[in-house]
């Protein structure tokens, strides 16, 4: 069984639809994918539909955008209600606050000698009810501006970068309430990748568990070395929680994060799915 729970389609800041998603992941041997786009539960329906007629099997996930002490923390949903009132209203603030910085950002960019517009930017969002900073990286390298999106990050983009504007997002600790009472499981995103071990250290992980019941955190992903990758699998050990590993693909949005470079265990996903059939039970 080869298990990868955490991918982007179009719907947020992916590049394939989710029904070509999923094909991806017919082709690439997977027996199930996540799909967890930004803010959004919009492509799971067309994953599924994929996934039924091509035999693989498509968990509902999302990925939801979360704050600790002012730093960004990504927080995987498998199996959340949608209608469930508190998430959704949650999730149409996030949206509405990625929106809302767009103009911001603009203006930055455009003091920054990188002007683009906002119709640039919006005809790269297309569908997705989830603006994100990877659609802004797009319209600046049509606009000429950048080569690729790493090099829209890093000279503009970034968290602290030059055009960078913060925007709503959820404490993690109420994001994780928010993800159980609508019924899901509650994974924490590459928790130690790109310097967010000291927003994340080890005691905080485990107050997460301790007095908010997280579920499982992401070990192997791309955004984790390989002693990050051992002293995480130790902490899942010792605080008893779900270790997993996926490729946070983004189609040709992000490169080195194939469909399947990193895959869960299967004893692992039967205790996600395990914890999902019972919440929604
Ligand atoms: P946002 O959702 O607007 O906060 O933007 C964050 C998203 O940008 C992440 O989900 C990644 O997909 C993407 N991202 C972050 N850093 C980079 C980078 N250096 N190169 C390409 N994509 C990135
Ligand atoms: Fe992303
Ligand atoms: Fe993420
Ligand atoms: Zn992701």
């Amino acid at each position: 069984m080869r298990i990868d729970l955490h991918s982007h389609s179009a719907i947020s800041d992916g590049t394939d639809t989710p029904a070509e998603l999923v094909e991806v992941a017919a082709r690439s041997g997977l027996d199930v994918v996540a799909l967890s786009d930004h803010d959004t539960f919009d492509g799971l329906d067309e994953a599924v539909a994929a996934g039924e007629t091509l035999g693989v099997r498509v968990v509902r996930g999302m990925e939801l955008s979360c704050v600790r002490s002012g730093s960004s923390v990504h927080l995987l949903a498998y199996g959340a209600d949608p209608e469930s009132p508190g998430l959704a209203a949650e999730l149409a603030r996030v949206r509405e606050g990625r929106q809302g910085r767009l103009a911001g950002v603009l203006a930055k960019l455009a003091a920054l000698g990188a002007p683009v517009t906002e119709a640039a930017v919006m005809e790269r969002v297309g569908d997705s009810p989830s603006v994100g900073r990877p659609h802004i990286a797009d319209a600046l390298i049509e606009a000429g501006h950048v080569q690729d999106r790493t090099e829209a990050f890093d000279r503009f983009l970034s968290d602290g970068g030059p055009a960078h504007v913060e925007r709503y997002a959820i404490p993690v600790e109420r994001g994780i309430n928010l993800v159980h009472s609508a019924g899901g499981v509650a994974v924490i995103a590459h928790p130690w990748g790109r310097g967010r071990e000291r927003v994340l250290p080890p005691e905080v992980l485990e107050a997460l568990v301790q007095e908010h019941a997280l579920d499982g955190v992401e070990v192997d992903h791309q955004d984790h070395d390989r002693d990050a990758r051992r002293r995480l699998r130790k902490l899942v050990q010792r605080l008893d929680l779900l270790g997993t590993g996926s490729s946070d693909y983004h189609g040709t949005g992000k490169t080195d994060h194939d469909l399947g470079c990193n895959t869960t265990d299967p004893d692992v996903f039967a205790e996600i799915d395990r914890r999902m059939a019972a919440r929604v039970g």
